[in-house]
């Protein structure tokens, strides 16, 4: 990457899981919030599905999200993020729908991010051995669109508009998890607390520690390009910044 780089003002994590930033992008988000930016993170269901327990039903669900809700807000308070945002649609039964859209839009205009951290929205398969789960797809697809064109085009969702959302265009979108990325994020000063904040999420992770695993996939992202360690993302450049002076 030889411009300069980038660094938001404020920016917004959207991902569908409690988790899932902490697995993916939250390295980045560390960064940024160390240099100054206010980071929101957004976190569409609560992750109420997950557990496998067989002694467990359906009147665990809300338990389990208030748990992971927990979990969430310790990880983000650890990667120094701002505010926390619970959506609380159903785990598992995710759909990039046009409520969906228009959640995020609202919350796009309130916070009025220049960067927004997603996953892939067209990433079903990785290798041979992992099915995306649908949920991070339609959280993915949704902030996508609600990234371009809802938050900034005036008559899209315009109960918005008379509840006094402007339209605000979003500069950049970070796409972690896509098979061609062109722009690595250096989380050397950050890995330690990105996997810190992963620890928080003890009701997943159970006795395993992930920390073999994050310091290699970071390792690996950061190899071939200067890096020891690095996040790597697909960046949609929608607005270009103005040169200084
Ligand atoms: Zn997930």
């Amino acid at each position: 990457m030889n411009e300069k780089e980038f660094l938001p003002r404020v920016a917004m994590s959207i991902h569908a899981h409690p988790d899932d930033q902490e697995f993916t992008v939250a390295g980045t988000l560390a960064r940024w919030a160390r240099l100054g930016c206010r980071v929101v993170s957004v976190i569409v269901t609560s992750g109420d599905a997950g557990s496998n327990d067989p002694a467990r039903d359906a009147a665990y669900k809300p338990e389990l999200a208030s748990l992971r809700e927990a979990e969430q807000s310790a990880a983000n308070q650890v990667l120094g993020i701002a505010e926390t945002v619970f959506l609380r649609y159903p785990d598992g039964e995710l759909e990039p729908t046009i409520a969906l859209r228009r959640d995020l839009t609202q919350l796009i205009r309130v916070h009025k991010p220049e960067a927004v951290v997603i996953g892939d929205p067209q990433a079903v398969f990785y290798g041979n051995g992992y099915i995306n789960h649908p949920d991070h797809r339609a959280a993915a697809q949704a902030a996508l669109y609600a990234a371009f064109p809802s938050a900034g085009t005036r008559l899209i969702f315009t109960d918005l508009l008379e509840a006094g959302h402007e339209p605000h265009n979003v500069k950049r979108v970070y796409i972690h998890g896509s098979e061609k990325p062109d722009t690595w994020v250096d989380i050397t000063g950050t890995l330690d607390v990105k996997i810190t904040a992963l620890k928080k999420h003890v009701s997943q992770l159970g006795d395993w520690d992930p920390d073999k695993m994050i310091r290699e996939w970071a390792k690996e992202e950061g190899k071939d390009h200067g890096l020891e360690y690095a996040e790597a993302y697909k960046v949609m450049v929608l607005e270009e910044e103005k040169p200084e002076n």
